[in-house]
């Protein structure tokens, strides 16, 4: 039986941006994966509301709305539980054993990757996904190679890369083009730009 491989595009994705799309769609065509699953992290009710964020809820839903045009992205709730944090490992056991016959891509960018160490079990993390990591913050190849041998000897990881241009943009610079008035466009699918507009988000932060 072929085994199937399933990408995983995890994030806070507040809001989700081209940069999220593009290392979903590079990891789709490197690896010849089956579909790529975008998995916004659930945000304990308390932390949601907090100026200028947007809710759980909104994050679903341009999730939702930005990767509706592509056939092979799908949106996956198993982190968005409403009872707080959610962790990677569990999720990636979880979506193991209800399937066994997968192999799951968990794709970050190279700044995820700096952090691997403090992620909670990154051990078990490891041991349930392949990692594929891209580029991002103009970091210095030899820096992220370096990283990238030091997890696969650590936890035995098996690490690999994404080529893509480094891509300049982030939903932080995002929130903060909005609350000053700047456009967006091209930086965010329509359809988003639209909702954050009808949400009135991001206008203060
Ligand atoms: P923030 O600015 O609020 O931290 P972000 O743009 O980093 O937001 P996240 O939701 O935190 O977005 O990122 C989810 C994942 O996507 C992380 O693994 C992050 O490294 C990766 N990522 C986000 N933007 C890019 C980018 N422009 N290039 C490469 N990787 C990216
Ligand atoms: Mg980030």
């Amino acid at each position: 039986m072929i085994r199937k491989k399933v990408g995983i595009m995890g994030g806070t994705f507040d809001p989700i941006h081209i940069g999220h799309l593009i290392l979903g769609e590079a990891a789709f065509e490197q690896y010849s994966l089956d579909k790529v699953l975008f998995m916004p992290a659930g945000r304990p009710p308390f932390k949601e509301g907090r100026k200028g964020m947007a809710s759980n809820e909104q994050r679903t839903e341009m999730v939702r709305l930005a990767i509706a045009s592509n056939p092979h992205f799908e949106l996956c709730l198993l982190e968005m539980n409403d009872d707080g944090m959610s962790y990677t490992y569990r999720t990636l056991e979880r979506l193991k054993e209800e399937n066994p016959d997968t192999d799951y891509y968990f794709i970050m960018g190279a700044d995820s990757l700096m952090y691997f160490d403090t992620w909670m079990n990154p051990q078990r993390i490891a041991d349930a996904a392949i990692i594929v990591v891209a580029t991002r913050n103009h970091m210095p190849q030899e820096s992220l190679n370096e990283k990238m041998k030091q997890l696969s000897e650590k936890f035995s990881a098996s690490i690999r890369k994404l080529e893509t241009p480094n891509l300049d943009i982030s939903s932080s610079q995002i929130r903060e083009w909005i609350s000053q008035g700047r456009g967006i466009q091209y930086y965010v699918p329509d359809p988003e730009i639209q909702y954050i507009e009808e949400q009135q988000l991001y206008r203060e932060i």
